[in-house]
């Protein structure tokens, strides 16, 4: 089975109920399996600074689901939550990421593999590197290189 890493955020409405809404559907799935969890942290808006802070948490699934499915699946959940596309970083009910999924390097219109802000975000990348260190360097690593 394939490793994916996915970090959930939430910066509207109760947004750690929420969060933890999300990652019962997940765990609902029945080809997803939550393996590890980060604790759950209060951080300030990346990107557009305006709005409420953020509850953050990353978490580890074992699955067969391919890349492209497994967004599919996250964006069905978030919209079953009942969030709203608005502005661009702009305050959301709930958001699910994929940071990366094994060492897969994916740039597509749909999806990018590993996720192109992970390395800038302290909220991911201290996150991930409680439940996975190594997925951490690799994807600090990687960006290094450009
Ligand atoms: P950011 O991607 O910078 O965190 P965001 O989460 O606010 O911003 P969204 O509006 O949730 O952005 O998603 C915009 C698009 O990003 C989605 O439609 C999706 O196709 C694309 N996308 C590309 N790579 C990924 C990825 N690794 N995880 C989630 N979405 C991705
Ligand atoms: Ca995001
Ligand atoms: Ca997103």
């Amino acid at each position: 089975m394939a490793k994916a890493w996915l970090a959930l955020g939430a910066n509207m409405g109760d947004a750690k109920a929420q969060i933890e809404s999300a990652i019962s559907h997940i765990a609902q799935h029945a080809d997803i399996e939550i393996t590890k969890q980060s604790k759950m942290i209060i951080s300030k808006a990346w990107g557009k600074t305006d709005q409420s802070d953020f509850h953050n948490i990353v978490i580890e699934i074992a699955t067969d689901i391919e890349p492209k499915k497994l967004l599919k699946i996250c964006q069905e959940i978030e919209n079953k939550l009942g969030r709203i596309r608005g502005e661009k970083w702009g305050p959301r009910i709930i958001d699910i990421d994929i940071i990366a999924y094994d060492r897969f390097e994916i740039a597509s219109k749909f999806l990018t593999l590993p996720h192109p802000y992970a390395h800038e975000r302290d909220f991911v990348i201290d996150l991930l590197r409680e439940i996975s260190p190594l997925t951490a360097e690799w994807i600090v690593e990687l960006a290094g290189k450009d």
